[in-house]
């Protein structure tokens, strides 16, 4: 089953459900969206599906918000990083 389909099997366990899902998207990265970001980073610390989240967040390309404990940032460098391992490999 693809990353996608498998979204159903544990967005109910998402710890994110009983928070305001406005945390999970700061407006910036600098000033006070820096708390926030690191507020609802410690929500995924202790969520049970991080794992699948940060997966579903890479395979679907999610560009913003907080996705399985990695800010917009994080995430762009570890496509990145996946990006040049998959180059590499081909080569
Ligand atoms: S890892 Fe974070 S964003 Fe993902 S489901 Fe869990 S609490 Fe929500």
């Amino acid at each position: 089953m693809s990353v996608k389909a498998d979204y159903a099997s544990w967005w109910d366990l998402a710890a994110c459900q009983r928070v305001d899902p406005e945390l999970f998207f700061p407006v910036s990265q600098v000033g006070p969206a820096q708390l926030q970001e690191a507020r609802a980073k410690s929500v995924c610390a202790r969520c049970t599906v991080q794992m699948q989240c940060l997966e579903y967040a890479m395979a679907t390309h999610q560009l913003h918000g907080v996705w399985g404990g990695l800010g917009e940032n994080e995430r762009r460098r570890l496509r990145a990083v996946h990006t040049a391992e998959r180059d590499l490999v081909q080569q």
